[in-house]
């Protein structure tokens, strides 16, 4: 990176933080990012054999070199997603301090693109509940978008103000706060944080950052976890938020993390928060610290007999909807007023008739597509559910084809193909195809179509 462009008051407030290490950090900024990714555990195909591990994430692994993921058909199909290394630590926070092998309810408050979100579906059990809620209309397309790829049905996506969650208070066991931030941690990888660095901007990202938190402290059940996360290091976000939790009934939880890993213990009077810097560790700059609460916040009663506005499909369309699943048994089928059914797990059938009056703006269950006359048009994302049925007609495709799939090209076939047909690579699905006639259709939605050029890459 240009470090010529550092902010001269960053560079006086990491001199002051970093002391005789700052110039191995002003080193380390100098040096390219590494790549990591992390697998997705229920698409697991993605060879990891000869990858370096990242420590404090099972599933997390270092990339030699920086590929184009975007024309890798497993990425497309959700087998891992790309994310920097440090900020998996939220998994190893996970697994200290919170029981994951019971159901809970799970709230990613400040979620999209959905980083942490599909750590946090991968680390839960499958009868949890995982709310992803991002405030900017505009990025939950992208949330939505991951999320189908990981494709677990147990998520709700939502698009709310964390102030306006209120009817939520007291009903979750986990509440993560990844919060906008300064992005000092990000300098190296991307310009744009360091151009917009002010010490105006830290001053309005460190209040943001208490209204977010001032509105998640009630959501939470007593007892629950907030894990509050930034990629920053400014004292005035991190060290600041971290105070106000423990002023506002809350008690930090301080977390066991060897000393090999690098990650340097920042103390505030008795609370402890985990950074990590490019120059003790290989990855971005991150902090994390975890908190239970101790105060109880009544939780909110709404007494909800029905969805508001969907209705139970009718035994016909059920029994033709259960074909598509490989569990059917453990959903129920509705349909919305545009004709979209739904599967929901049966598990978490009442919390989603409680979410229906509680949230307004929010998509839950597996969509799974729409009858049309005496076909039914499956979504894309049921294709990539990890719901589905794997017993329904399949045609395995070459790279080329995978990636000429994801053109939105027609793709041609020796053999007639007749009916819906999931389109595989590696034994995952990628989407549909329908064989009518002499042609293959090719149902990837127009949102998803790859732009590159894929020519020198097949
Ligand atoms: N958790 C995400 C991940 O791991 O992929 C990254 C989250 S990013 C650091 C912070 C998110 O907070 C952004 O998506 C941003 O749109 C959202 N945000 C911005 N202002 C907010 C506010 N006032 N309240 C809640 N979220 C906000």
């Amino acid at each position: 990176m240009n470090l010529q462009g550092l902010p001269p008051a960053f560079q006086t407030q990491m001199q002051a933080q970093l002391g005789a290490d700052y110039s191995d950090f002003e080193t380390a900024l100098d040096q390219p990012a590494p790549v990591s990714i992390r697998v997705n555990p229920r698409k697991n195909i993605f060879p990891t054999v000869d990858l370096l591990p990242i420590p404090w994430c099972s599933e997390g692994f270092y990339l030699p070199e920086r590929p184009s993921f975007t024309l890798d058909p497993l990425f497309q199909a959700g087998a891992y997603y790309v994310q920097e290394a440090s900020s998996m630590l939220l998994n190893e926070a996970l697994k200290q301090t919170v029981k994951l092998n019971r159901p809970l309810r799970v709230l990613d408050l400040c979620a999209a693109p959905g980083g942490k979100s599909t750590l946090l579906a991968s680390a839960l059990s499958p009868d949890s509940l995982l709310i992803c809620n991002e405030v900017i209309r505009s990025r939950v397309s992208v949330l939505r978008e991951n999320m189908d790829k990981w494709g677990y049905p147990n998520v709700v996506i939502s698009n709310h103000d964390p102030e306006d969650m209120r009817s939520l208070e007291g009903f979750f066991d986990v509440v993560v706060v990844d919060a906008p931030c300064s992005g000092e941690g990000l300098f190296r990888k991307d310009p744009d944080a360091m151009n917009e660095w002010s010490e105006a901007n830290v001053q309005l990202c460190s209040a943001r950052q208490k209204r977010i938190l001032g509105a998640a402290a009630p959501l939470l059940d007593e007892g629950g976890i907030l894990i509050y996360s930034t990629c920053t290091y400014n004292d005035s976000e991190n060290t600041e938020n971290v105070r106000f939790l423990t002023e506002h009934g809350f008690r930090n939880r301080s977390l066991e993390l060897p000393a090999d890993w690098n990650i340097v213990e920042k103390k505030t009077g008795e609370t402890v928060g985990y950074q990590c810097y490019p120059h003790r560790v290989k990855g971005e700059g991150f902090f994390i610290s975890v908190f239970q609460k101790t105060a109880f916040t009544a939780a909110v009663k709404l007494d909800a007999r029905t969805f508001r506005s969907i209705r139970a499909l009718r035994p016909r369309e059920t029994a033709s909807a259960m074909k598509w699943l490989q569990n059917p048994s453990e959903f129920s089928f509705w349909e919305k007023p545009n004709g979209d059914v739904m599967a929901l797990p049966k598990s978490l059938e009442k919390t989603f008739l409680f979410l229906d009056s509680a949230l307004h703006n929010k998509g839950f269950g597996l969509e799974m597509g729409q009858f049309k006359g005496q076909d039914f048009i499956p979504s894309h994302a049921l294709a990539l559910s990890t719901a589905v049925s794997s017993n329904l007609p399949a045609v395995a495709l070459s790279k080329e084809d995978a990636l000429r799939f994801f053109k939105k090209e027609n793709l041609v076939f020796d053999e007639p193909l007749k009916g819906w047909l999931l389109a595989q690579y590696n034994g995952l699905n990628l989407g549909w195809l329908k064989g009518v006639g002499n042609r293959v259709n090719n149902y990837l939605p127009k949102d998803w179509r790859i732009r590159m050029d894929i020519k020198e890459y097949v």
